[in-house]
């Protein structure tokens, strides 16, 4: 293949690739992506594979989704970029957001369109503290998110995040950021402690540390419906609604952060509606618009959106906003997303395959060193322990999870080893006989991995 090696090299000469071993990737990488058919991916070696993770968790309705290339393309031919600010608007960014008032969850009813994930909770954090201000409260300042939880990587969403390795170094969590537990029972429960045990301190212990602060200086909770990067952990039965229930107690803004849930991943076009939350604010992007173009948005209640208006009185305007807030090309794709949601009833698809997605995946918790097998909907997740007693992860140097990505690879099968967890979270499309071909390839991944699993 002419693309191939001098290709290789350019590569490692020329780009920063985020979150990887940069160390390492003049001798791991780079794998070069050239083309994509349904839920499939191809190498510029012509070596196919199943997207087991959908990219990064994103594309929804695979990777050869005509009706999204005409959409773009015709908004391109029409009118390929204008803006939001200064009143002026665009048609695909109505229409968008018209459509995701009607499918969110009641009581949200504005839309603020951004770029990223990372945006789109930035823009959370503001709009909380600029709801505060106008409530004439400034010091209810502070944002409790989880441990585990990803909210992106900008300054204000990277502090959100709990994953201490992407802190480090770069000075944060900024203040105002608290985190309290991820309900994983998995990784938290006390010896013998049961799930209504575990679940009922897991909430306790938000609203302790709501009571150490107090109240009037905790502004808002931020939290995946089902923590994704953080190692797929599904809530316990009854955890949200207890969180839900502190956080009335002490007039605290609740944000569902619906970056990787949003669009059918957990079952229902939102992880609220799979958990029964009930957002102030709701963050979404990825699947928003299948991933085909960067689009992102923040929602926010009708009370949010009434403070905003106050103090756009009192200052004379709401001085936030990015460049590409609704770009309409990217508005455009969106817009087709959720009418092919409709049309082939997306959805209604995701609660068909899921109940295979889910045995199989369950299955694998059978296998020496799968010490948990979780997931809902067409997201899941194994942890692998070197004990099933203990749960005691693998040494990170012995790269085990990784080694089990790469043989997967090998099988044609692309998961992402999430530390100790092999993550599974494929289009949205995929049929029952590909779930079982993705599956087919982790297990042997997992026999070939097994003599370094024994050994360790
Ligand atoms: N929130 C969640 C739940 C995410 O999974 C991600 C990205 N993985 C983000 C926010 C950040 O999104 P982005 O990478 O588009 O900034």
């Amino acid at each position: 293949n002419a693309r191939s090696n001098s290709n290789a090299v350019n590569d490692v000469a020329s780009l920063i690739h985020p979150y990887t071993n940069l160390a390492r990737h003049p001798e791991a990488g780079p794998v070069v992506m050239t083309r994509g058919d349904g839920v499939y991916v191809e190498d510029e070696h012509g070596r196919r594979y199943i997207e087991g993770m959908s990219g990064l968790w994103c594309a929804s309705l695979g990777f050869s989704e005509k009706r999204l290339v005409e959409a773009a393309t015709r908004q391109l031919e029409t009118l390929p970029y204008y803006h939001l600010f200064n009143h002026r608007s665009v048609e695909p960014s109505i229409e968008l957001a018209e459509r995701l008032l009607d499918i969110a969850p009641a009581g949200l009813g504005k839309v603020l369109f951004a770029n990223s994930g990372s945006e789109a909770n930035d823009q959370a954090i503001k709009l909380v503290w600029y709801y505060n201000n106008a409530r004439g409260r400034p010091e209810k300042k502070k944002i409790i998110s989880r441990w585990r939880g990803y909210h992106g990587v900008t300054i204000a969403s990277g502090s959100l995040t709990g994953l201490p390795a992407n802190h480090a170094d770069f000075d944060l969590p900024i203040a105002n950021i608290l985190h309290t537990d991820m309900p994983s029972h998995f990784h938290n429960a006390k010896p013998g402690e049961s799930v209504a045990d575990f679940t009922r301190r897991m909430v306790d212990n938000l609203e302790q540390l709501i009571l150490r602060e107090g109240p009037d200086t905790i502004a808002a909770f931020i939290a995946e419906p089902v923590c994704g990067s953080g190692g797929v952990i599904v809530p316990p039965e009854g955890y949200f609604a207890g969180i839900q229930a502190v956080l009335r107690k002490y007039d605290i803004l609740f944000i569902a952060d619906e970056v990787i849930c949003g669009f059918g991943r957990t079952g229902n076009m939102f992880g609220c509606d799979t958990y029964d939350l009930k957002p102030d604010i709701m963050t979404m992007a990825k699947a928003l618009s299948a991933s085909y173009l960067p689009i992102s948005a923040t929602i926010v209640s009708d009370d949010i959106h009434e403070a905003m208006m106050e103090q756009s009185r009192k200052h004379g305007g709401f001085a936030h906003g990015v460049t590409y807030s609704g770009h309409p090309v990217c508005a455009a794709v969106a817009v087709e997303t959720l009418k092919i949601y409709e049309d082939r009833n997306i959805i209604g698809h995701v609660q068909e395959v899921s109940t295979r997605f889910l045995e199989r995946l369950h299955a694998l918790a059978e296998r020496p060193y799968i010490g948990e097998a979780r997931g809902v909907g067409l997201i899941g997740a194994v942890e692998l322990v070197t004990d099933k007693a203990s749960r005691t992860p693998f040494a990170p140097a012995l790269g085990i999870g990784p080694g089990i990505q790469a043989k997967a690879m090998e099988n044609g099968v692309i998961v992402r080893a999430l530390r100790d967890v092999i993550a599974f979270c494929p289009p949205l499309i995929i049929d029952r006989q590909q779930i079982d071909m993705m599956f087919d390839g982790v297990e042997k991944a997992l026999d070939a991995m097994e003599p370094s699993m024994q050994a360790n």
